[in-house]
């Protein structure tokens, strides 16, 4: 049977002052899926995870977990287990790769047992980061950037994570090496909710797609059923 759903979003809408940027979208992930939302700039996708987070001004319901989460209050939402990888990353620059991992796993303090065993798990995943612990966060290439973002994020061990746009400046063959890492993130049980421009990439990993056009879920893509770029394109134009 169908997975209970961990993320359920109802009539979700955000505005910016004036501007609403989402209508009423609703969305679900179940356990375990790997979910991308896809569509053209400006459609709102940010605007979704930033909502979920409680960074915007928004109305509606969110659900986590069968738990109602507020829409004001991230940290409460991050304690819940939700957290978000921002687009651009949001790496502190200054500092090193070790701090921005231990600011990853504030919740539970910078040091000790379990934040070792934490550590240990985000650099097994990502071997890269660990050649470069000392080095400063912003001299590192963008892939490594990246990297050290979902690093981050995982130090809080998140119950679901949220990414916008991990591929954003990457060559394709991080891109690739990213997403690849991402899909193992999710077989081990992790509940992701992907946002992303390169829909062909993301197609690749998620279990089923939406896509969104004008601040509006315009269509739900079951990815093996896309088989072509007219496929695709056509769910862009709609
Ligand atoms: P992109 O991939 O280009 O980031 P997106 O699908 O993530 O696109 P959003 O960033 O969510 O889209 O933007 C949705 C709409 O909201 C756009 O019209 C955008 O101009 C507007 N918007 C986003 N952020 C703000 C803001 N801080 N203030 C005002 N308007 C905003």
């Amino acid at each position: 049977g169908a997975q209970p759903k961990i993320l359920d979003v109802e009539n979700l809408s955000a505005r910016y002052g004036q501007v609403v940027a989402l209508h009423g979208v609703s969305i679900n992930i179940r356990a375990g899926e790997l979910v991308a939302v896809l569509g053209p700039n400006g459609a709102g996708k940010s605007t979704l995870l930033r909502s979920v987070m409680g960074l915007t001004t928004s109305t509606g319901s969110v659900r986590f977990d069968d738990q109602s989460l507020p829409r004001r209050g991230t940290s409460r939402i991050a304690r819940a287990g939700v957290v978000l990888v921002p687009e651009g990353r949001g790496i502190f620059a200054p500092m090193s790769v070790a701090e921005n991992l231990q600011l990853g796993a504030y919740m539970i303090g910078g040091r000790g047992t379990e934040f070792e065993r934490r550590r240990d798990r985000v650099l097994t995943l990502f071997p890269r980061l660990r050649e470069r612990l000392n080095q400063t966060s912003g001299s590192l290439s963008g892939g490594e950037q990246q990297m050290l973002a979902v690093g981050r994020a995982m130090m809080a061990e998140p119950r679901l994570l949220l990414l916008d746009e991990p591929s954003l400046g990457l060559a394709p063959k991080v891109t690739a090496e990213i997403l690849e890492t991402l899909g193992q993130l999710n077989r081990s049980g992790l509940p992701i909710l992907l946002v992303e421009q390169k829909a062909p990439l993301a197609l690749k990993l998620a279990n089923r797609a939406y896509v969104m056009s004008n601040g509006r879920i315009s269509a739900e893509v079951d990815p093996r059923e896309i088989n072509s770029h007219a496929d695709l394109a056509q769910f862009y134009f709609n």
